[in-house]
């Protein structure tokens, strides 16, 4: 046995501990140790997600009967899951609950390793007497349901020859990457939103119960359900993984992540469920436990739990490897009494990567790591190829939208020369000019798409005729129809076109890729923007040969490709294989992403249409918006107070608001201040200001939910007039 070499490696300190140096030092604020107990947490969740692997199968109810007994209403169900076929499950309540009753609070019971179904649910008497948590529990006034966890009784035991079922199951599932705890967390979420949606409960009091392997899915089960403040009852579950896979040699392999210890302990996970309610109950004549072994960790948990400002339960209770079933009644009359679970919060924006998305980046950049080569590479090559479909013209990488807009501008030499870009876009659009060194001036925009306004653009290009460069900003991911004549006038007097497309990737006019309109197209990879990839642009250009003097600017300026002389003066404006790695991933599932947005948009509008106070902006026919932004407009007579609106939304509806695009126009910016009196000639911008001063922009990105629109629809009509 290689024990000594395993006894050194459980010992090593897992990466997301709980610091010592932290726990000592009492000079910091609450707030300040709450707030990284949150970010800790929220780390231990993302890698438990990573290492557990759920394929998230809605489980549907194939078939239920239904019969009352010993004062139970009892629905035996055969459940469906398209990840491992058909399993049965059980449903009980308490008979005066059914069927008129108000819905419920209600329980998930997880058994342990050898718990079957029906001793659970009492349908057979129980081997042992606390075996029927479900039914005692139920008795003591809650919906429960367990389901056959699937890992006994599958196999016959000539076949087994003397094997532990779960052994060669979670040997199985080792082989593909996968964990018999992932598969068993699985059935146990699908159980959990079959609970939550079962007409008998009330979907913001469910909570969940398991003792030993049970309470480990319990566990999992919490961190990655995605609702906070779930209470969980676990029994006969605590320890250090050293006690119980070295010392004791009784941990349950269905009950690990493999390689979970190399971030967190047992105890970590628990405390990172705080400040959600936790009942942990041990017995101190339980074989399976080191009694001190599991007060210790009931200490590393109990100071998780303190750190958030909360209080975990810990029963050690004079019993062997069973559950108080009169302790977890109580913990859960207690903390399903009112509401527990926190309602949805809509936020402005959320990014997000699907477990296998991050697989895939992870191995990106283990491949980038392994060859050595870390910029400029066949990543970066492969996310230029992938972005060509969408930019109109081929395009270079580089190291963000900013980069692409100074490179444009610095290949057309405006040093010395006027730029004009709308008055109302992001300071960035602006700034490019200004380090190319360029004098900036502004003009108003149209309302229709949000274009230069034509009649505004010529009347500032007849003022400043030294203009070297003009700069159309698709806002929102609206490629403005005003932009033909905008196009028609620069070229009538041989100004080129620099697209600020970064709103706009995706972004189309008459069927055209936003970028391929003028000389060149600037997009941004930005983590905030449409398609992303950490930091990251690209620049497109409609010529080879501009094409070409955009790789060497971005270059450091090389006079050749591999040349070491330099003949201008370029930046390091490189994208790395890292950001390359994320941004291919993005770009794969980009029309996903597209197609996503559209739908967002289509329900956002005609669930607004009988909403008396707000309008949505009108995306002209000819635009395909990528619906960067989802514009709207509050009722003309409503006096407007978009802070005030917004923190309502925020604090009595869980909604944010997105950014605005913009609120401030450029000339009002400081670093502007010294050329208002060359803007008020330019102005007086009133559409833009119009603008500025009267859009809100809802939430609107892919993993936004039917029911996350519902929400913010409902939550505007009530804060409307
Ligand atoms: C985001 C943005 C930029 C700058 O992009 P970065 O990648 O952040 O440098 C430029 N213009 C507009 C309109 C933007 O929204």
């Amino acid at each position: 046995m290689q024990l000594r070499h395993l006894r050194g490696l459980l010992a090593a300190e897992p990466a997301l501990r709980h610091s010592k140096s932290h726990e000592k030092s009492h000079d910091k604020s609450h707030d300040k140790s709450a707030e990284e107990h949150a970010v800790r947490a929220r780390r231990v969740r993302a890698v438990v997600e990573r290492l557990a692997r759920v394929e998230r199968a809605p489980l549907t109810i194939a078939e239920t009967t239904v019969s009352v007994r010993d004062g139970l209403h009892r629905e035996r169900l055969l459940l469906e899951s398209s990840v491992r076929s058909s399993f049965h499950g059980t449903l009980l309540a308490p008979t005066d609950a059914a069927p008129t009753a108000p819905p419920g609070p209600a329980v998930l019971v997880l058994g342990g390793k050898n718990a079957r179904l029906d001793q659970l649910t009492g349908d057979v008497p129980p081997d042992h007497p606390d075996r029927n948590v479900a039914e005692q529990l139920a008795h003591a006034g809650f919906v429960t349901l367990s389901f056959d966890h699937g890992i006994g009784g599958a196999l016959d035991a000539g076949r087994r020859a003397g094997r532990d079922e779960g052994t060669l199951l979670a040997h199985a599932f080792a082989l593909t990457g996968r964990s018999l705890l992932g598969a068993l967390t699985g059935d146990a979420l699908g159980a959990l939103d079959v609970l939550t949606a079962h007409p008998l409960v009330d979907p913001r009091r469910v909570g969940l119960f398991g003792h030993s392997l049970g309470a480990a899915v319990a566990l999992h089960t919490a961190l990655l359900c995605g609702r906070e403040g779930v209470p969980l009852c676990a029994a006969s579950h605590v320890g250090s993984y050293q006690a119980l896979y070295e010392r004791l040699l009784t941990g349950h392999e269905g009950a690990v992540l493999p390689g979970i210890l190399e971030y967190a302990d047992l105890p970590d996970l628990y405390g990172a469920l705080a400040p959600a309610p936790l009942q942990l109950q041990y017995g101190t004549a339980d074989s399976y436990l080191e009694p001190a072994d599991a007060r210790a960790a009931a200490d590393t948990v109990r100071e998780a739990y303190a750190a958030a400002g909360a209080e975990a339960e810990v029963h050690g209770l004079p019993m062997g490897h069973g559950t108080h079933v009169g302790h977890a009644a109580d913990f859960f009359t207690r903390t399903l009494a009112e509401p527990a679970a926190r309602g949805p919060q809509v936020p402005a924006q959320r990014i997000h990567f699907e477990v296998s998305e991050r697989r895939a980046v992870l191995d990106r950049v283990d491949a980038a790591l392994a060859s050595g080569i870390l910029t400029q590479g066949p990543q970066v090559a492969r996310f230029e190829e992938l972005a060509r479909p969408w930019t109109g013209a081929d395009a270079a990488a580089v190291a963000s939208g900013s980069a692409a807009l100074e490179i444009a501008l610095r290949v057309i030499g405006v040093a010395g020369r006027t730029v004009l870009v709308p008055v109302n876009t992001f300071f960035a659009t602006a700034a490019a000019a200004v380090r190319a060194g360029a004098a900036v001036r502004f003009v108003d925009i149209e309302l229709d798409g949000l274009g230069m306004d034509p009649d505004a653009l010529r009347a500032a290009l007849d003022r400043h005729p030294d203009t070297a460069a003009v700069l159309p900003v698709h806002i929102g991911g609206i490629v403005a129809p005003s932009l033909d004549a905008l196009l028609a006038q620069c070229e009538q007097r041989g100004i080129p076109v620099v697209e600020d497309a970064a709103h706009a990737f995706g972004a189309t006019l008459d069927r055209r890729p936003a970028g391929g309109f003028g000389r060149f197209g600037a997009f941004s990879f930005f983590p905030t923007k449409v398609a992303i990839s950490g930091e990251g642009g690209l620049l497109s250009a409609a010529s080879a040969a501009d094409l070409e003097q955009v790789r060497r600017w971005r270059d450091h300026g090389k006079s050749a490709p591999g040349s070491t002389l330099h003949d201008r003066p370029g930046g390091n404006w490189r994208l790395s294989e890292l950001h390359a790695a994320v941004g291919t991933v993005d770009l794969e599932r980009f029309s996903r992403t597209l197609a996503a947005r559209r739908a967002l948009a289509a329900r956002y509008d005609a669930l607004l249409a009988d909403v008396p106070g707000v309008r949505p902006h009108t995306v002209p026919a000819a635009a395909g918006s990528n619906y960067y932004k989802y514009l709207a407009y509050l009722h003309p007579d409503a006096p407007l107070d978009r802070p005030l609106l917004k923190k309502r939304l925020r604090k009595r509806h869980g909604v944010s608001l997105a950014g605005e695009v913009y609120d401030h126009l450029l000339c009002d910016h400081p670093q502007f201040a010294s050329q208002r009196r060359q803007d008020a000639a330019d102005g007086p911008f009133h559409r833009a200001r119009w603008f500025a001063r009267h859009h809100i922009a809802l939430p609107l990105y892919p993993s936004l939910t039917e029911a996350d629109q519902l929400r913010v629809v409902a939550a505007l009509r009530s804060e409307l007039p």
